[in-house]
């Protein structure tokens, strides 16, 4: 049974099959996935997937990309603190490749900060999006020892990954290690512990190969353990079985 630690089920790409793309993923050896919120309205529409769905858990928080209106935190902790199936504050953290003014870096950092507090505060782990701020990140989330978290869609060099599994924490890989370009993470897929890995797609982005192109979701998931499987030399099933309860343990996901 696979687990997609991260897939944006809100997404208007969705529109048309979402749910019976959301209720076939069992049968497809899909048993659970994470959707995150990346702002108030998409974290509200992940907890209802989550309630309706029993293999479908939650995130909730802002993307850093979604700041341009302000944020309320204060809502993200009533729906956090309202439903059981909310799991993590995210995604959230530094995205520095969209955006270039130095005031608004300074104010994702703000927020970045404040999202890690609330996380602390109702004992969350967080979902970490690190685009191209890879000190930033790293230096904000070094300010916060008590919260736990993982660097989803894993972009970093294997000198940070280090770093970062040396405060516990995880590291999460999609389709992009398919691509030919990835050598980087391979490298860090090659050292890191199995016990601190888990997959995703992050629907409907980042199809692995062969899907390249077309809308991902979390049938194609499969892919990206079978390149973990390739790179530690492993059987698919093995990487498989250790990421899902990796994801389990991660979320905190009974059974
Ligand atoms: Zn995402």
């Amino acid at each position: 049974m696979l687990f997609d630690t991260h897939a944006h089920y809100d997404d208007e790409r969705f529109d048309g099959d979402r749910d019976a793309l959301l209720a076939s993923m069992p049968e497809n050896g899909v048993g659970l996935i994470l959707n995150p919120g990346c702002d108030l309205d998409t974290s509200r529409k992940a907890a209802a997937y989550a309630a309706a769905y029993p293999h479908v858990y939650a995130a909730a928080g802002y993307h850093p990309e979604n700041l341009e209106g302000g944020v309320d935190l204060d809502a993200i902790e009533a729906l956090a603190r309202e439903n059981p199936k909310v799991r993590a504050i995210g995604e959230i953290g530094l995205d520095y490749y969209w955006e270039k003014d130095p005031a608004k870096r300074k104010y994702q950092q703000e927020v970045f900060h404040a999202q890690m507090r609330l996380a602390k505060r109702l004992g969350l782990p967080v979902i970490i999006h690190d685009r191209e701020a890879h000190l930033d990140t790293l230096t904000v989330v070094e300010q916060h020892p008590g919260v736990m978290g993982v660097f989803h869609c894993y972009s970093g060099s294997a000198e940070m990954a280090k770093r970062l599994l040396g405060l516990g924490y995880y590291l999460s890989f999609t389709g992009v290690i398919t691509y030919k370009n990835a050598r980087k993470a391979r490298e860090v897929i090659e050292m890191a512990p199995l016990d601190r890995i888990m997959v995703e797609t992050d629907a409907p982005y980042l199809s692995p190969e062969p899907f390249r192109g077309k809308r991902n979701s979390s049938l194609y998931v499969y892919r990206v353990a079978e390149q973990i499987a390739e790179i530690r030399n492993l059987p698919a099933e093995e990487v498989v079985r250790i990421t899902a309860e990796n994801g389990r343990r991660f979320f905190g996901i009974q059974g």
